[in-house]
């Protein structure tokens, strides 16, 4: 095989042991990699109804590939597994060097299964398998780390994905760091946490071949004079913080938690930030784009990465417009290793929660946690990651904090299935609405641009999201980053030809498309085998009851039969019952028999629904 070495391994910490296990052609070439090829791992590694952080609960590192070659932003990896805040999978997407690593050392992933007595870090190097004490670790950041677990082995060039101490105290939305590149949302670094692994190092020398190396290189440098074309053209990356301010005049901008849909102190410009505060401009392995912006907040201290979700989540969704707070802020996320999204919604809920008098003083340790209080954010992100005092409440992420404070603070908490929302006003900007309720793609990482077609409007919502959420798929499967889809004229005929010419094994454009469907289909499938019904393709009360209360949206909420319309057209673009459930003849269609087999045996979750 080219490209893919069709090996997975498998670490067991309860043991301490590994081994490796072949995975045949024609699952590679079904699920593709990342995404695709660590749910389909979930599936067969996770018993139904595992919880999400005991050690039954597998956690799975996927690349795809391309990864190793030239093509463009194709070095990412993903981390799939149960989500702690949702039951359901959690599929999230690093994009640091972590994942060329583990493709050199002869891998195409990794399952880890079990946990450990005490904290360890487990160290890849090549084929031999190495399980450290990591007590000395225990603490640390993720810089911190992979300093010590570089030392300790002798080579700078050894990668390493870590939890901070976020992670090890299992705060729901913790996430794995490499470098300033993380696996985001949905928890994987609290499953991490429940292991007792605090890293996972990889030494990989191994030569990646290709299958039609001139082809690749030929495709891949005609992507990258495309993208700086684009660049010199003035494109901007969708994820910067410059997108503030437009998403801001649009009146989709949470401000004070979802209360209202623009910030009347938003003046945070990339000019500002690139005059006070920008460090570096970055790029992940084979990236043309370089979105990566590094900041400080004081000269000398730490850098870090900050996105337009992170800004707006731990900016205008608690009140906050001091720049120096937020960056402290994504600078101790960063640190404790915890989502920015899910960290700056927790706390917005517990600021409205304070200021209705749910929350006394008695209750925050004597911190005044009133929107718009900078030292408040910055003392209560420390506390979440420490689990210290109400952190500990805000570590469990809002839908399990606002159930155990209840006094319909349920009304508040922004999430969807457990998840915390991104930062665009669904009641504004409706296909949001949907893609938000229905939610297979990650939240955070696709692509956005501020286009008036996204405003106001339900109309064709339910087809595209379904085309989207598969080229998304598709996309973080091959890994090839959403954020560059812009430099390809036609992304899956582009894409297809990649992989051909990278593997050797043909695939069209069309075959493409289908992967990206099965994909989603898989997740489904996985989801229903967890419990999942029709109810939890919602949203949060508060957008339908809840008018926004100022600005030029004023008085907007959402109407349940709109996006109940909505949800239905999804379903029956997907090809899915009514009750959002997936007859058998599509399973079939889709090549997924496996999956059918698979649902006959020991499943014991809900049936998959036969019409
Ligand atoms: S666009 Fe940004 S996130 Fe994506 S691969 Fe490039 S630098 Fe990394």
């Amino acid at each position: 095989m080219h490209s893919y070495w069709g090996k997975c391994l498998i670490i067991d910490l309860t043991a301490q042991k590994s081994e490796v296990r072949e995975l045949p052609q024609s699952l590679l070439r079904n699920y593709l990699g990342g995404v695709g090829l660590g749910t389909r791992l979930l599936l067969e590694w996770a018993k139904p109804g595992t919880d999400a952080l005991s050690p039954d609960n597998p956690l799975i590192f996927a690349s795809s590939g391309l990864a190793g070659t030239m093509a463009p932003a194709s070095g990412n990896h993903a981390v799939v597994t149960k989500s702690p805040l949702s039951g359901f999978v959690s599929d999230s997407v690093s994009s640091g060097h972590w994942s060329l690593s583990l493709k050199r050392a002869g891998y195409d992933a990794v399952v880890i299964t079990g946990a450990a007595s005490s904290p360890v870090y487990v160290f890849v190097d090549n084929e031999i398998v190495h399980f450290h004490k990591a007590d000395h670790l225990i603490g640390q950041g993720s810089f911190q780390t992979a300093e010590a677990i570089r030392k300790h082995t002798g080579d700078d060039r050894v990668q390493v994905a870590s939890i901070g101490p976020g992670g090890e105290n299992m705060v729901r939305y913790a996430c794995i760091n490499d470098s300033y590149c993380r696996a985001t949302r949905g928890g994987a670094g609290a499953v991490m946490g429940s292991k007792r692994l605090k890293a996972i190092a990889i030494r990989g020398t191994r030569a990646i071949s290709a299958y039609d190396l001139r082809g690749v290189e030929r495709a891949s440098i005609d992507l990258y004079a495309r993208a700086q074309a684009e660049t010199a053209s003035g494109h901007k990356n969708p994820r910067t913080p410059d997108n503030l301010l437009p998403i801001n005049r649009l009146d989709a901008l949470p401000t004070r938690n979802f209360q209202q849909s623009s910030f009347e102190q938003a003046n945070i410009t990339e000019e500002y930030l690139a005059a006070n505060h920008l460090v570096k401009i970055i790029a992940c392995p084979t990236c043309p784009a370089a979105c990566e912006h590094l900041y400080q907040v004081v000269d000398g201290g730490p850098e870090v990465a900050l996105d337009y979700e992170s800004l707006a989540a731990l900016g205008p969704l608690c009140g906050i417009d001091s720049v120096p707070a937020i960056l402290k802020a994504v600078e101790l996320c960063q640190f404790h290793g915890m989502d920015t999204v899910s960290t700056g919604n927790s706390i917005a809920w517990a600021m409205e929660s304070f200021e209705k008098g749910l929350l006394t003083k008695e209750d925050t340790q004597g911190i005044n946690l009133s929107f718009g209080n900078p030292e408040a954010l910055v003392a209560i992100v420390e506390s979440i990651g420490k689990r210290n005092g109400i952190g500990n409440l805000l570590a469990e992420g809002t839908k399990r904090a606002s159930a155990k404070l209840g006094r319909g603070s349920e009304r508040w908490a922004m999430h969807s299935k457990g998840l915390e929302l991104a930062g665009y006003d669904p009641r504004t900007m409706k296909s949001r609405a949907l893609r938000f309720a229905v939610g297979l793609e990650i939240q955070s990482n696709d692509c956005f641009h501020c286009g008036d077609e996204d405003i106001h409007s339900s109309s064709s919502t339910s087809l595209s999201n379904q085309e989207r959420e598969d080229t998304a798929a598709v996309s973080n499967s091959l890994m090839i980053c959403g954020l560059i889809h812009s430099c390809f004229s036609d992304f899956l005929s582009e894409a297809a030809h990649l992989y051909t010419l990278a593997t050797g094994i043909h695939i069209s454009p069309a075959e493409l498309k289908q992967a990206g469907e099965r994909i989603n289909n898989l997740k489904k499938t996985l989801n229903i085998r967890e419990g999942w019904r029709r109810s939890d393709d919602w949203l949060p009360p508060r957008l339908f009851k809840d008018p926004i209360t100022s600005g030029k949206a004023k008085g907007a909420v959402l109407s349940d039969k709109e996006l109940q319309a909505m949800i239905e057209g999804y379903y029956q673009s997907r090809g899915w019952t009514i009750e959002g459930l997936i007859p058998t003849v599509k399973l079939k269609a889709l090549g997924m028999d496996d999956i059918l087999e698979m649902a006959k045996g020991s499943w014991h979750g809900a049936s998959l629904h036969t019409v």
